[in-house]
């Protein structure tokens, strides 16, 4: 089966392949020449729809879209759909950690949860009715400092309870199968299955 990955992202194409394995030949929407979506929903599942629609409409293939973000329960759920750009400049993530940091200093440590969440949307068609919809979880809180030298975004202050560290201290193998992106995953291979 071919299918588009509704994403530029070289690191997410690499993990999706080996996930899904040989029964699908997963391409990058930038092979087609196919820009970013408008994420104008508002929610992990409508934006993840929207990319995955964008890409299968503008290429006629199945398409596989993903929307993920952190959501923290003191800040009612923030930065959520906008965790790229928490503190306004796309994919800053240490003024975003630090803007996060800031809007929590003071806040207990058992009123820091939050979860990271990943929504994978797959389209077999532009107009599919029916997409598939894998979604991921994981449960943790925010630290009051960084801790950690790995991972990207938000994983120096995202403590995972399951791990007992923070998820920038995890070896990658550990995270990328545990973390809400390898739930998600898993679940679409199930899915697909
Ligand atoms: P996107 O799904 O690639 O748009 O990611 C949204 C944003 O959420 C990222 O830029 C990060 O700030 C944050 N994020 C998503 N997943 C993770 C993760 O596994 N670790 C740390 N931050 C993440």
């Amino acid at each position: 089966m071919e299918l588009l990955l509704a994403s530029s992202n070289a690191g997410k194409l690499a993990e999706l392949r080996e996930l899904l394995g040989a029964g699908f030949q997963l391409h990058a929407q930038s092979e087609f020449g196919v820009g970013d979506a408008g994420e104008t929903g508002l929610s992990f599942i409508e934006n993840a729809i929207l990319k995955a629609r964008h890409a299968a409409r503008a290429t006629g293939l199945p398409a596989l879209g993903d929307d993920s973000g952190l959501c923290v329960d003191a800040l009612g759920g923030e930065p959520g759909l906008y965790s790229a750009r928490y503190a306004g400049r796309h994919g800053d993530s240490d003024a975003n950690i630090d803007k996060l940091l800031g809007a929590l200093a003071g806040v207990p440590d058992d009123a820091r949860g939050a979860r990271f969440v990943c929504v994978l949307a797959l389209v077999r068609h532009a107009d599919d009715p029916m997409p598939l919809i894998a979604e991921g979880r994981w449960e943790g809180r925010i630290l009051h400092a960084r801790s950690g030298g790995g991972g990207f975004g938000y994983d120096p202050v995202f403590f995972s309870a399951a791990h007992g560290c923070s998820a920038a201290a995890l070896p990658a193998e550990v995270k990328n199968r545990d973390s809400h992106r390898g739930i998600a995953l898993a679940r679409l291979r199930t899915l697909l299955a």
